[in-house]
């Protein structure tokens, strides 16, 4: 196993499981990186696949900015922001739908028997997500504990969506951990206060998630599922 167990202490009793949903809950980051490299490179901003991991979880002008800036040495404008964002968007709404992440269910189903809270922290910005999110894991999730972008005003790394989620569960960042694949959404929840396992479903070196701040780096959802009872 590539983790040290004595890196694993939390401090406080736990209970609740904060979890990110894109490339931990759901298999999306694939359509998310293709549409976005696409996208970007029909509009001449060469985007690499492995780019769009680097900032998963930055506001779709905050990424595009970023590529305007390298490519075109300016922000972009608000036009051009919007055209690019809806061709990101009809190009992903155009891939079949991701697939629940193998291992979720299996990780879900054990906290729930462990009677620990579940919680959503996601950036995306869906009216449709409980739905969707129900269908995948049936009697899982709620909706006083999900925090989508509609509830916060700066997003990951930004810790706000992640003490948003430790308020809505009524504790403090002792009494949680949570499952994160992307750098700037570990960021997010080290600046919280919470103890994080990274979940390195992408295409990202292992270090790149530790230097992130992730007190564990994991390979999947299966192994986390594998080996939750080693962990608690
Ligand atoms: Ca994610």
């Amino acid at each position: 196993m590539n983790f040290e167990l004595n890196n694993f202490e939390l401090t406080g009793r736990l209970r609740a499981v904060l979890f990110d949903m894109d490339g931990v809950l759901f298999d999306s980051m694939p359509n998310h990186a293709y549409a976005w490299s696409h996208a970007m490179t029909d509009f001449g901003l060469k985007m690499e696949p492995e780019e769009v991991y680097m900032n998963e979880g930055r506001t779709g002008k905050g990424t595009i900015n970023i590529l305007s800036q390298r490519f075109w040495g300016r922000d972009a404008t608000d036009e051009e922001v919007q055209q690019i964002y809806d061709a990101k968007s009809a190009l992903f709404d155009s891939l079949p739908e991701a697939q629940p992440m193998p291992g979720a269910m299996e990780v879900l189903k054990k906290i729930r028997a462990r009677g620990l809270m579940r919680v959503i922290v996601t950036g995306s910005a869906t009216h449709a997500l409980l739905d969707r999110v129900n269908a995948a894991f049936p009697g899982i999730f709620s909706p006083e504990l999900m925090v989508t972008a509609f509830d916060v005003k700066h997003g990951k790394p930004n810790p706000e969506p992640y003490l948003m989620g430790l308020q809505k569960a009524g504790i403090g960042p002792e009494e949680a951990i949570v499952v994160e694949n992307a750098p700037l959404g570990i960021q997010a929840a080290r600046a919280a206060g919470i103890f994080t396992i990274a979940v390195n479903t992408g295409p990202l070196k292992d270090e790149v998630l530790r230097e992130a701040g992730a007190n564990v780096v994991l390979p999947s959802m299966l192994h986390l599922a594998a080996h939750w009872q080693e962990f608690f």
